[in-house]
């Protein structure tokens, strides 16, 4: 299997792609290449458990990673109870009647990126060795509050790695905040900055293609690489757990293999969605793939209207983890829709950095909307439905699997649409827990200061128990206090390395 740039003709294989993290020409790797799965295959897929299907499908885009070390990285970061607090990895559990939830949040940092940043350490120093790279791998990322803990505890004391995350000081929740400044590991740092989710990621993409720097870490024996979905890395465990939920509800009687279910997806860097468009490319029988956008709803405006602008007002929300204007895996999306020209995308691209827009013509705006809907909440709707399925199914879901369910509604009244739907519950409720809290009491309701009282409270509310990741966060030392300018990442990177 080969990698291309989304922007120029780089062919690299998995292990390189996985390595660099992003194209030398600024673009993303992407493979050239779907591989598909016919109606027997799927037929045999679906028997397995999460492990197998796991090493099934990723084997499948690694192909120059050996199958039996594949299957040991697997295993060492699915591992049920270990790593994750449910057996099946990521269990289905149905909301109401035709409307399932895909729970993404039982790994150690209650998010769906565990998913991906359990395994990702693993393939990293798996293909530094199989590439012959000796240098120390030093991890930079931008986080929007989730990646950045499930990176910190993905590489905590790997050896030959260091990672460094920049998290927005006013942009994540409390319990996001506080996981994040009490990282233990003697390879980690977390830097707050004076700026949003889009600064972060800009800045750390422009120090990662700046051969400059790259000169420099070089003679020190060192080179950058990227834990955020800009990483193939990062994508290809994403693909399977569609595959994983789609099988859970053929077992449940919901499905039989052939039928079509839709996904609905709370988005914001792109990445989660995409592994589902990945997954329907590859044969699951998948039908409509929904988008749900918080305010900042550049998403969904693009899905509906071909043009992409993010020259608009930034909100910051309830659902943080998708407060994002600049969604960097579209650009892998793109490549597909238009045909694998990476001088279309280059163009696309270059625009959107000029003038902060762009438009697609309407026949690629036809070919997205066969796959794709969109549409987005507001903070009251996010609200709201927070409060509803309190209250008519006795579930609590977090601000982010909220937008999706509002968004899902809105679709299903608007369309009619009788095909079952899975929404991706992308992190525990307890995350965010002054935030569900406050949605579910009347809205002038005075809440406890105490974050761990809240989460207490929570926990009697849903029947469920506070993770104990998240409990045990209240006798951690703070160990994190840097704080920069939205301009100073580079220079705080160098400090960080000595260089
Ligand atoms: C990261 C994140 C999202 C957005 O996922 P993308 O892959 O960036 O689209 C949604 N919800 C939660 C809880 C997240 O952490």
């Amino acid at each position: 299997m080969n990698y291309v740039s989304t922007r120029g003709a780089t062919q690299v294989n998995a292990a390189t792609a996985i390595r660099l993290g992003i194209a030398p020409d600024g673009g993303l790797f992407t493979p050239n290449k779907i591989p598909k799965f016919n109606q027997a295959k799927l037929h045999e897929l679906a028997g397995l458990n999460y492990q197998a299907l796991a090493l099934a499908i990723i084997q499948e885009y690694l192909s120059d990673f050996a199958p039996a070390k594949l299957a040991e990285m697997i295993k060492a970061a699915y591992d049920y109870p270990e790593k994750f607090a449910a057996a099946e990895i990521t269990p289905v559990t149905k909301l109401s009647d035709g409307q399932y939830l895909l729970e993404l949040w039982h790994g150690p940092t209650c998010a769906f990126k565990d998913l991906a940043l359990q395994l990702l350490p693993h393939l990293m120093v798996e293909a530094s060795k199989l590439s012959g790279e000796t240098a120390e791998i030093i991890i930079l990322v931008a986080t929007s509050g989730d990646t950045g803990k499930a990176a910190l505890e993905g590489f905590r004391d790997v050896p030959g790695t260091r990672v460094i995350v920049f998290y927005p000081e006013e942009g994540v929740s409390p319990i996001q905040r506080l996981q994040m400044v009490t990282q233990l590991g003697e390879n980690t740092e977390v830097v707050a900055i004076k700026g949003n989710f889009d600064d972060a990621q800009n800045a750390v993409k422009q120090i990662f293609t700046d051969p400059e720097l790259a000169k420099t870490l070089a003679k020190q024996q060192m080179v950058f690489s990227s834990a955020n979905s800009i990483n193939w890395g990062r994508l290809v465990p994403q693909i399977v757990y569609y595959f994983y939920g789609y099988f859970e509800l053929c077992r449940q009687g919901v499905l039989k293999i052939g039928e079509k279910l839709n996904v609905t997806v709370p988005t914001g860097n792109f990445g989660n969605i995409l592994a589902a468009y990945l997954a329907k490319e590859m044969g699951l029988p998948l039908g409509k793939l929904i988008c749900a956008s918080n305010s900042n709803n550049v998403l969904s405006e693009f899905i509906n209207t071909g043009i992409y602008n993010r020259q608009r007002d930034f909100y910051t929300t309830i659902s943080p983890s998708m407060d994002i204007l600049i969604s960097s895996n579209l650009e892998r999306l793109l490549y597909y829709l238009v045909n694998q020209k990476p001088q279309v995308v280059k163009e696309l691209m270059q625009e959107l950095q000029e003038t902060g827009r762009y438009q697609l013509d309407q026949e690629t705006l036809a070919r997205l909307k066969q796959d794709f809907d969109g549409g987005f909440a507001s903070e009251d709707e996010t609200k709201q439905v927070i409060r509803q399925i309190y209250q008519t199914e006795k579930i609590v879901i977090d601000p982010h699997t909220a937008v999706g369910v509002a968004v899902y509604q809105e679709y299903q009244q608007a369309t009619l649409d009788p095909t079952p739907n899975l929404i991706a519950s992308t992190a525990s409720p307890f995350k965010f827990a002054s935030s569900v809290l406050q949605a579910i009491k009347k809205e002038d309701a005075q809440l406890e200061q105490d974050e761990f009282k809240l989460l207490d409270e929570l926990a009697q509310l849903a029947q469920m128990k506070v993770p104990d990741s998240l409990s045990g966060l209240a006798k951690q030392k703070i160990l994190h206090q840097k704080i920069c300018a939205k301009t100073e990442l580079a220079q705080v990177v160098g400090e960080i390395l000595g260089l």
